[in-house]
């Protein structure tokens, strides 16, 4: 069984007198240096010149250039866009890298599909929060902490796991817990929730939109019953807290019948299937190469998919209920 790793079990102490370079300040990196930063551990943020040094001088971080941040540091953590990693690696990391450093992914995409081949000589781990990066920080802010994934690649140093869970333990991980887990797995189960359970999610939406609206139902009030109320939310966050069925005592004894008499086949065999085939897909590391071809052609499908997601008349509804409901924030004040 994996382990679950809490605060008890990292020590900070294994990153005192040790610099850690955070690369990227997006989502994960501007969380994470933060909460780094507040745990009393030694942080440089490395980015490219653009937009977000403002940011990272604004949180009160020295911008260094990568190369040099990646120069100064110990530990490295590369948390920048999975499909940009390879280049910045081969370009500004790599040359940089010197026998007992330690390499951090934030996903194990590059390593598990041999975008990114390290050095024998180094460190690599992995401290995956299983959540998006605002969240990472507010819940460390609030005291809390995001769960995060955990593992190591390679243990060169012989003390590759403290350093990881110190890093854990830094960003907030370890309060809630840190789950051992491998890159394979972490990057498969990652993809597979990606491809495989939110494109489900999404198209149920939208034949349920579909079915209403030819039904003659209102679009602010299908919108509002399918997702701008913020119920699924709600729903999942039960879900995770108190477990997927017990979640459902919150509801009406009519809502928890007429759920649980027709939840059986509901999804089909196709489904199955289709599940099947997605994960086959990532498994055998076909996903991974369709994706970097898509990057390489300029990502010419990718931007259609996307326009097309944006021209259906779901968001128009949305943005028109959205415009006739109180923002969340003054709702709250
Ligand atoms: P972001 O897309 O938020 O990263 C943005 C940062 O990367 C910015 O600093 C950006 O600068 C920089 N960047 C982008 N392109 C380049 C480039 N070509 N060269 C150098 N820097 C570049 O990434 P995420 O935080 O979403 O993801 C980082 C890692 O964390 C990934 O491995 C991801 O899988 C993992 N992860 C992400 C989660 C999430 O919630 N998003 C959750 C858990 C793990 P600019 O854009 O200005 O060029």
């Amino acid at each position: 069984m994996p382990v679950v790793y809490k605060d008890g079990d990292a020590n900070l102490e294994v990153l005192r007198d040790r610099t850690v370079a955070v690369i990227g300040y997006g989502n994960q990196g501007r969380a994470q240096a933060l909460n780094l930063r507040d745990s009393g551990v030694s942080v440089i943020v490395g980015n490219i010149r653009d937009s977000y040094r403002d940011a990272i001088a604004e949180d009160g971080f020295a911008a260094a250039e990568i190369e040099d941040a990646v120069r100064q540091a110990d530990i490295v953590m590369l948390l920048i866009p999975d499909e940009v990693q390879g280049a910045v690696y081969r370009d500004s990391i790599a040359p940089h890298l010197r026998s007992g450093k330690t390499l951090d992914f934030g996903s194990g995409y590059n390593i598990h599909f041999g975008y990114i081949i390290p050095p024998k000589d180094i460190d690599v781990v992995l401290l995956g929060p299983r959540t998006v990066g605002v969240e990472v920080r507010d819940a460390f802010v609030r005291g809390s902490g995001a769960p995060a994934d955990v593992a190591v690649w390679q243990d060169a140093s012989g003390a590759a796991w403290p350093t990881v869970l110190a890093l854990a333990k830094g960003i907030g991980g370890t309060r809630i817990g840190a789950l051992e887990t491998t890159f394979a797995e972490e990057t498969e189960l990652d993809l597979f929730s990606e491809q495989a359970f939110w494109p489900v999610i999404l198209d149920c939406m939208l034949t349920a939109y579909d079915v209403l609206i030819s039904r003659g139902y209102s679009k602010d009030a299908v919108v509002m019953e399918l997702f701008a109320s913020g119920e699924p939310a709600d729903i999942f966050r039960d879900m995770a807290t108190h477990g997927m069925f017990d979640q459902m005592k919150n509801h009406s004894l009519t809502s928890r019948y007429g759920a649980l008499s027709r939840r059986q086949g509901a999804a089909g065999e196709n489904l199955r299937r289709r599940m099947e085939t997605v994960l086959e897909q990532i498994r055998d590391g076909s996903f991974a190469r369709e994706w970097a071809a898509e990057n390489e052609a300029g990502c010419e499908r990718f931007q259609g998919l996307v326009r097309e997601a944006e021209a259906h008349p779901i968001n128009a509804a949305h943005h028109h209920l959205r415009g006739r409901l109180a923002s969340t924030t003054s709702a709250h004040k």
